[in-house]
């Protein structure tokens, strides 16, 4: 993983009321408090960021807070949306942008990814950007070619001034919630074709740089083993997150690998 820190993310999705959410946040506080070799953020539902934010503060935690979505606009006629600046007043600087539920729940198009895309990393904020294949694509030999086409379409045009500020989450859209996961070798052998294509779109030690993370049903028991691949830095993890003991695993397994590939906190 040479000097990537390892960063692991727990996607709330559209779970837990506002005590549910202030009590995660209570639990996770406390136990990730040695957990300093990564970088950990959650992704709570957007009307619980503000409780989310006084409880990290209260308990001095290093847990960074995110936002599971923003539109790229400043502001305007724009009923129902958020704005990133909106979400920083909550302390949020990390954004999720193209999770496959957007992409094929919502039917959020390419465009729209790369306007939110471009608008979070001119703000400086941590954009988490989600690509993956569906199981037809997969099943005809298109992964690679689809996570291409996706960070081509995501990142077209984008200068990046500080690679710590975009990390890429390759989620197999058929693993997300289904308790299916990639095999360690065929995540590797993705997130290895990920780094190419970000070589070529930005140069090499900006590749080397971009933390490539896997999501898709990461488990405290297949956790290890994943984000021991050279070019796993991590997980996003969606249904594990919701319990404090798993996701705790999770994080300490991608500690435990940064310790044992010599990363520099
Ligand atoms: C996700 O929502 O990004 C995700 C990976 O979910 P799960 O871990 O439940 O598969």
């Amino acid at each position: 993983m040479a000097s990537r820190r390892p960063y692991v993310g727990g996607n709330w999705k559209m779970n837990l009321d506002r005590n549910g959410a202030v009590a995660l946040c209570r639990d996770l506080a406390q136990e990730t408090l040695t957990l300093d070799a990564i970088q950990i953020a959650i992704f709570p539902a957007f009307v619980h960021l503000d409780a989310a934010h006084a409880t990290l503060a209260l308990a001095k935690s290093n847990v960074m807070l995110g936002a599971q979505d923003v539109y790229p606009e400043p502001d305007g006629a724009f009923t129902g949306e958020i704005s990133i600046a909106m979400v920083q007043d909550f302390g949020a600087n990390h954004v999720l942008v193209g999770h496959s539920e957007r992409r094929h729940v919502i039917g959020e198009p390419e465009p729209l990814i790369r306007q939110k895309t471009r608008a979070l990393i001119e703000a400086g904020m941590t954009c988490v950007l989600c690509i993956g294949e569906t199981l037809d694509q997969r099943e005809s030999g298109d992964t690679n070619a689809i996570n291409e086409s996706q960070l081509r379409s995501a990142l077209r045009n984008l200068t990046i001034d500080d690679p710590q500020r975009l990390v890429i989450a390759y989620e197999p859209v058929w693993a997300i919630g289904t308790g299916r996961t990639a095999t360690p070798d065929d995540a590797q052998d993705a997130h290895k074709h990920i780094r190419a294509v970000l070589a070529d779109l930005f140069d090499e030690n900006t590749a080397n740089a971009i933390r490539i993370i896997y999501g898709g049903s990461v488990k405290p028991d297949n956790a290890a083993e994943l984000f021991s691949q050279p070019d796993i830095d991590g997980g996003l993890i969606g249904g594990a997150s919701l319990k404090p003991n798993d996701f705790l695993s999770i994080c300490t397994a991608a500690q435990e690998t940064s310790r044992a590939e010599g990363v520099s906190t």
